[in-house]
Formats: C-alpha cells, sequence, structure tokens
C-alpha cells in the first residue's frame, strides 16, 4: 500500500546528545509505528550513497563527515500519510527556523547537525527503506502496507 512508510534516521549528533529516547517518544506519540529499527554506524560508502543526491552541494563533504562521526538509529515508520506527516514532525531542514515542537527545533544544533532525516517521497521512502532494510526485519501493523 503506497503512503504508509517514510524512513527516519537519527543522525550522530543527536545520538551522541543522548536523544534518541525522546525522539522515539515523540514519533510514538504522533501516531507512528516502528516498523523496524536498527542502532549502527555508517560507513563512508554508505553515507555517500544515501545522500548521492547532493554530491555537488558545498557542503557535501561537511555531512560526509558528520554522518559517519558516530552510530546512527535507522527506521521504518508506519503511518497513513507517513511522509508528509513525519516531515512535519520532523520541522525545517535549518533547526533554527524549525516550528516550536518539531523535533528539528527540540533536538537540532544547526542546519549541518538537525537531529534526524526523514523521506521527502513515497518513491524515495520506499529506496530508503530497501538500502536499510531486508523484508524479514519489518514488522508492518498492516499487512498490506508491506504488499
Ligand atoms: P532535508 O534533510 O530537510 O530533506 P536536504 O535533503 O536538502 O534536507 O539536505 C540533506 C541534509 O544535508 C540535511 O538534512 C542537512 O543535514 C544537510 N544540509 C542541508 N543543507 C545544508 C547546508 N547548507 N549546510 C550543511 N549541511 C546541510
Ligand atoms: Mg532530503
Amino acid at each position: 500500500m503506497t503512503g504508509r512508510i517514510t524512513l527516519t534516521m537519527i543522525k550522530p549528533g543527536a545520538v551522541a546528545n543522548e536523544h534518541i529516547g525522546p525522539i522515539l517518544h515523540k514519533i510514538n506519540e504522533a501516531g507512528f509505528h516502528i516498523a523496524a529499527m536498527k542502532f549502527f554506524s555508517l560507513t563512508k560508502i554508505m553515507a555517500y550513497s544515501f545522500y548521492k543526491v547532493h554530491e555537488q552541494k558545498p557542503w557535501f563533504n561537511e555531512l560526509m563527515e558528520f554522518m559517519i562521526s558516530g552510530p546512527v538509529v535507522v527506521a521504518i515508520l508506519e503511518k497513513d500519510n507517513a511522509v508528509a506527516d513525519y516531515r512535519k514532525l520532523m520541522g525545517t531542514t535549518n533547526p533554527k527556523e524549525a516550528e516550536d515542537g518539531t523535533i528539528r527545533k527540540l533536538f537540532g544544533n544547526s542546519v549541518g547537525s538537525n537531529a534526524v532525516h526523514g523521506s521527502d517521497s513515497d518513491e524515495n521512502a520506499k529506496i530508503e527503506c530497501d538500502f536499510f532494510f531486508a523484508m524479514s526485519e519489518r514488522y508492518y501493523l498492516l499487512e498490506e502496507t508491506g504488499v
């Protein structure tokens, strides 16, 4: 079923600042089911591949250094309208401009260290979830979500 999954990543800065618990709490409170989850360090190749769309940006090297600076938590979130609802809960890219109560406002330091990633379309959500998780690692609420 389209539109019911998104991928989030709690980035190294938020993990280092002990924000895993509070961020997962906000996610559950907003009605998302955590369908899959991993805690590990990205390799350079994984970080590069995940953010390849930004490789020409002047801040790409900074982003790469940050993303491999420590472990991350990666999760598949399940809910109707998951991508848009999670982008809303997450807040804008720059935490200083993010709305009050959003994850990036509460737990982000700067545009480069903005606490979490969230997929930007259903198509990319599928690509990103497939990048990190096999079907056998997913525990969907609704069976049809995985079809
Ligand atoms: P979003 O994460 O909101 O979808 P983008 O896809 O545009 O934002 O950017 C991907 C990530 O690259 C951002 O979350 C942020 O960590 C980093 N980034 C974006 N813009 C900048 C910038 N101007 N300087 C440093 N890092 C940036
Ligand atoms: Mg993006």
